[in-house]
This record gives structure tokens, sequence and C-alpha cells, in this order.
């Protein structure tokens, strides 16, 4: 996500009308599929940590920021996401599979879901009861599992959308005719149910069955493109009463709840190969809607970027690329794995520079514990200041220089980076500017070589994994031989203006 948000200019969903040639559409079988032993309520109270308050315990908490969220009990592998959409009515029938471990044996599965009623929920084939408490789904199988296991969720009903503590909207967000699904950091949630952490990654890969002349567009690779007559059977199963197209996309490589993207609507859709540097290319799929001049232009920025980064950074850790332009009048632009959201109507460069940057630092070296956010964002937003740099703007050096001039007494330096308490810091100047600033910094205390050496390493040791703000000191350290606690302490933990730089 880039910085600064710009003013939200807000909508009223209740406004937007669908479109009136999709009005006939009905999609039948709501509530097919309702199974034995599902229902709200069964099994409350019945296994450990159910019952006690509105949220069951989850042990231990997976986040330091958001410690209701996601769980280490976990350990997600994959997600099959099968969906059947009309943008007409909104309805939309939902078939998640996914693939799991249990780190221990576990009465109780917990994940997060705010999304629709669930009608049927499985564990490795078998029905099981289901409650819905909070923004957590109970299933309570028979039997405790541990180890490897599958799960299955389905449910029919109409995606909403989620307020953050800092105002902005994300999750299941409409637009004027379909609607995106946007995920940091909670919102994935609003429509999957997943463990909603980014320390538990997983290969995602969407199937979803629309009205012909409507798009979905997911993360990764374009699998398969279908078409569909009246009569048959979408993703899942279900029987559709006009011509329909099915769109599958696939991400080979594990992505965080945050970074999943899901959008469906009147889109152009143009398919691109884009040259890398060394001779490789990567498909790319540029998905706009209502094309104007902030799509073109990240379109055509996007190879050059690319380049840029990679021979700063390394090698692009993805095998696609491209973006999705929409309507979504969200106010910020998202770095969803492999294929960033930027709403209509504004795309600075920087902007887009800031968004392939995360590709690198951010989505494939991932996070752990969202007070280590700094590791993305501070890595963006100092791309931008790089790409700047190039281009007759002010460098990463200037613009330490000038930032550090804030007064030692300004509320710029207070709270640090990576020990804020309130999640409306999140994305903040801390986590932005001084996470850059502390790159900066670095670069000045160990210098360029022993820098670039660091950031590569750091993007080809973590690749499609996590790490901590502690790895990274670690790094820096080895790399540079030297030693940096005082360093980073001044930076990322104290809240006031460091010494000197
Ligand atoms: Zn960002």
């Amino acid at each position: 996500m880039p910085r600064p948000r710009p003013h939200r200019a807000r909508r009223v969903l209740a406004g937007l009308l669908a479109p009136a040639t999709a009005a006939s559409l009905l999609l039948t079988g709501a509530g097919a599929g309702v199974g034995a032993g599902v229902g709200a309520g069964v099994g409350a109270g019945v296994g450990a940590g159910a019952g006690r308050g509105d949220q069951p315990d989850r042990t231990p908490p997976s986040d330091t920021l958001f410690p209701g969220s996601g769980t280490s009990d976990l350990d997600v592998r994959a997600y099959r996401v099968l969906l059947d959409h009309d943008p007409a009515t909104h309805l939309t029938h939902a078939s998640v599979r996914a693939v799991a471990v249990a780190t221990r044996a576990l009465t109780e599965v917990h994940l997060d879901y705010t999304g629709p009623e669930v009608t049927e929920a499985r564990v490795d084939g078998v029905a099981v009861a289901t409650e819905q408490a909070g923004h957590v789904l109970t299933l309570t199988p028979a039997t405790p599992v541990q180890g490897r296991f599958r799960l299955r969720v389905d449910y029919v009903g109409r995606p909403t959308s989620l307020q953050d503590p800092d105002g902005s909207t994300e999750g299941w967000v409409r637009t004027s005719d379909g609607f995106t699904a946007l995920g940091e950091p909670l919102g994935t949630r609003t429509w999957l149910p997943v463990n909603n952490t980014p320390a538990d990654k997983a290969r995602v890969d969407v199937q979803v069955t629309v009205p012909t002349g409507w798009t979905a567009v997911a993360g990764g690779a374009l699998v398969s493109h279908t078409t569909g007559e009246a009569g048959d059977a979408g993703s899942t199963g279900l029987t559709w009463s006009e011509p329909t197209e099915t769109w599958r996309w696939r991400d080979t490589r594990p992505v965080a709840p945050h970074l999943v993207l899901l959008a469906v609507g009147k889109f152009d859709t143009r398919a691109r190969e884009v040259h890398l540097t060394g001779g490789r290319t990567v498909p790319a799929w540029f998905v706009e809607d209502a094309a104007g001049p902030n799509a073109r232009a990240a379109r055509r920025v996007l190879p050059e970027a690319l380049r840029f980064l990679e021979r700063r950074f390394g090698r692009y850790p993805f095998a696609s690329t491209g973006h999705v332009v929409d309507d979504a009048s969200v106010g910020y632009a998202l770095e969803t794995q492999t294929r960033p959201f930027y709403p209509t109507g504004w795309t600075p460069t920087t902007t887009v520079v800031h968004e392939l940057a995360h590709q690198w630092f951010g989505n494939s070296v991932g996070i752990e514990d969202w007070h280590d956010l700094w590791l993305a964002e501070g890595f963006a937003t100092y791309a931008e200041w790089v790409w700047e740099g190039a281009h007759h703007g002010a460098g990463p050096a200037r613009q330490l220089d000038r930032l550090y001039a804030r007064s030692a007494a300004s509320s710029f330096w207070s709270p640090a980076p990576t020990t804020f308490t309130d999640p409306t810091d999140l994305f903040g100047e801390a986590v932005y500017l001084r996470g850059a600033m502390t790159l900066q910094a670095l670069r000045e205390r160990i210098g360029h070589r022993d820098f670039w050496r660091v950031v590569r390493a750091w993007g080809r040791e973590h690749r499609h994994g996590t790490a901590t703000t502690a790895d990274f000191e670690r790094l820096a350290e080895r790399v540079s031989g030297r030693r940096l606690h005082r360093f980073f302490t001044a930076w990322l933990r104290t809240p006031e203006r460091p010494a000197g730089y």
C-alpha cells in the first residue's frame, strides 16, 4: 500500500445499481448442499476454548498487533476457491477447499471468517458442526485432527466490506459492475475462510463463474477461460440460467492472506509478454475497468520499472505480472501478489514502483507479524526514493536529510516503526517514512556496496518465505561485519529522533 492515502471519497453502496442487462439472471440451487450436522449454534460450548466470550480462544496468538486474528495451530498449504457470482444480485455461491496441517491435536479448527452463513463444512470429507461467532468460524470434527487434513467450507450469500481502524475500507468492496476484494490487513476474511495471519502463506487457486461479458481476475497466471451455455453447471455445481464464462487463476507461489486479490467486473483484459533483465520474459495480464490514462500509464511504465528494480533487488520473484484497475473507491493502491490493484483515476508512477517493489519485499519476502510491516513499506517507500533519484528527483540521501531535519519534538518521531500499539499507526509515517529512512541510514552506516549486498541477500535468502526484523538485523551484521544492535534500536524501537546517522 502506498503512503499517504488520499482523502477517501465514500460512495453509498445502496445507490449502485446493477446493469439492467443482467437483471434476468437467476441462480438456482441456493441452499442446496445444506448438510447434516450443520447450523449456527451446533457445537457451542463443546470442546476446549468454545463458549468463553464471543470468540473462541486460540492459543498461542499468532500476531502481536491483531492477537485475535490467525492461529499458529494451523499451517494452511493451499486454498482452492470455487465461486459462482452474479453481479446483478451480488449473490455468491462459494465452495472453499483447503489443505492444512494441524501443528497439534485440535478438537476444534478455527478460521477467520465474517462472510455469509456457512451452508456446509467438511473435514476430511466428513460433514462437521460449525459455529460463526465474531470473526471466527469454528469447525468441530468428530475426532481431533492432527497433521495434514482437508477442509471444505461452502456458503451462499452476499459478502460485505470491512472498515479498518483507520477508517479505510477493505474486504469485499462492491463496484459499479461487480466487486474487488482487497485484504490488507484483515479483509480477506470477509469472503474467504482463512488463517488470517501474514505468517501463514498458502498457494491460492481461484475459479469463478460469472455471466457472459464479465471477467473474474485473481493473482497468478490465467489457467483456463471457458464458456458455458444456459443450463450448464458453474464452478460450484450450480445450474446457470444463461451463458457464462469461467475464469481460473493460480499463483504457484505461496500468498499471504492479505495479498490475495479477487475482482469481478466488465473489464478490458490485455495479455502481454514483459521482457525482464537477462532475456527472461513473464506473462502479464492488465485487467482494467474504464481504461483511462492512469491505467495506460501504469501499464506502460511496468516493464521499465520491473527491470529497474531487478537491477537493484535481484531477479523478479514471480512468474507473472500485470495489474488490476477497478473503480473500487477505497482511496489506496495495494500490492496484491503478482498483480497490484489500483483504483481508477489515481496512479502516479511512484505508486507503480512502490507496489512492484512490494513483490520482492512484503510479498516474496513476507512478514510474520504486523509489527514488522516496515520490512514491506519501508522497502517500497525506499524504492520510490531510488526511482525518483534516478529520474531527476530527490534520492534517498536527500530524503533522509529532509526528514531528519524535522524537530526532535515533532510527533513524527513517535511511535517508532516496530513498537506502536495502536492499529491506526500500521499505515503511518513511522512504518513508511522512518522505515525507509532506516534503510538509508543503514546505507550510510555500512556503505553502498554492503547495503546492496544486504538488500539482494534479503530477497534471495527469504524468497517465498517470511522473515522478521531480527532476521534482517542479523543479516546486516553478517554482511557488514559490524555490530548494529544499537543502530536498529535507535531507528526502529525508540520513540524519539535517533541521535544521528
Ligand atoms: Zn506499500
